[in-house]
């Protein structure tokens, strides 16, 4: 496959690897979830990743973060090798951020304290340091005025935002999302789309599992097809939309666009 170093935007994609995924699979019990899964992901790629409900797209993204296991092949994030070995995990945990569909803020803490919490327990960030951080990030999403409020006070929108703000404390790497708008009444999407853009802008590296086309066509730098466990395609997003080859990307990208 070829890839382009820039999309229009300019955006960088470096030649170091971010992530190393060679010939995985997964199986839940006997259920063969994830299929010869082969994928390398460079530093500053924006990868979207889309199809069906149920083709394993939530399990790849977790097993990149370790929170699911694999049972079969590597994976290997920043030159770390996910093993069972405890002290790797806990390294690619704080290289990987991840967001999800239900952003999983804590309800009984303030928003400041959400975005602080790990860096001060994990990381043993000082409060003061832990705080400016958390602040800095708040802004970047646009909220910096909401972080004494508790999450509860919040709209969707911007409780995803703070999802986004809480794992950027953490000054990771790569970020992982999983459908982080499908859970959000439509005039909150795009507020969450732009911080994402935002992100990307600053050469994130990025994951995204998401059904919004037009942040793909915007942002990726590649798009991802999965059905039945496996990456069934791949392309740039203009040759992905105008182009599809396989049936089965055919049919999922006429049931969506
Ligand atoms: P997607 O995110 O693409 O909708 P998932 O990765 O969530 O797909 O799920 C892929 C398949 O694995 C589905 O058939 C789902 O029912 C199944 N699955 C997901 N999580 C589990 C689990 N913890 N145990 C058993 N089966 C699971
Ligand atoms: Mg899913």
């Amino acid at each position: 496959m070829t890839m382009t170093d820039t999309n229009p935007s300019g955006m960088k994609v470096s030649d170091e690897i971010a992530i190393e995924i060679r010939n995985m699979n997964k199986w839940y019990g006997q259920f063969h979830v994830l299929r010869d899964i082969d994928l390398t992901v460079r530093q500053g790629e924006r990868i979207v990743v889309c199809g069906p409900s149920g083709s394993g797209k939530s399990t790849l993204i977790r097993c990149i973060n370790a929170l699911e296991e694999h049972q079969q092949g590597s994976i290997v994030v920043d030159g770390v090798p996910l093993s069972s070995d405890i002290k790797n995990i806990d390294r690619i945990r704080s290289e990987v951020g991840m967001c999800f569909q239900h952003f999983n803020l804590f309800p009984h803490l303030t928003i400041l304290e959400n975005c602080t919490l790990a860096p001060i327990w994990v990381r043993k960030v000082p409060k003061r340091e832990a705080e400016e951080t958390a602040m800095y990030f708040l802004e970047k999403v646009k909220i910096p005025d909401q972080a004494r409020k508790y999450p509860g006070q919040l709209s969707g929108g911007q409780q995803q935002r703070v999802a986004i703000a809480r794992s950027l404390c953490m000054r990771p790497r790569i970020m992982l999302f999983d459908e982080p708008t499908s859970a959000l009444d439509p005039e909150m999407i795009k507020e969450v789309l732009d911080t994402m853009i935002q992100l990307a802008e600053e050469g994130m590296t990025m994951i995204c599992v998401t059904h919004e086309m037009g942040f793909a066509r915007q942002v990726a730098n590649r798009v991802i097809f999965m059905d039945a466990g496996q990456i069934v395609e791949q392309n740039e997003p203009e040759a992905f939309f105008k182009n599809p080859q396989n049936e089965r990307t055919k049919l999922f990208l006429s049931q969506i666009l």
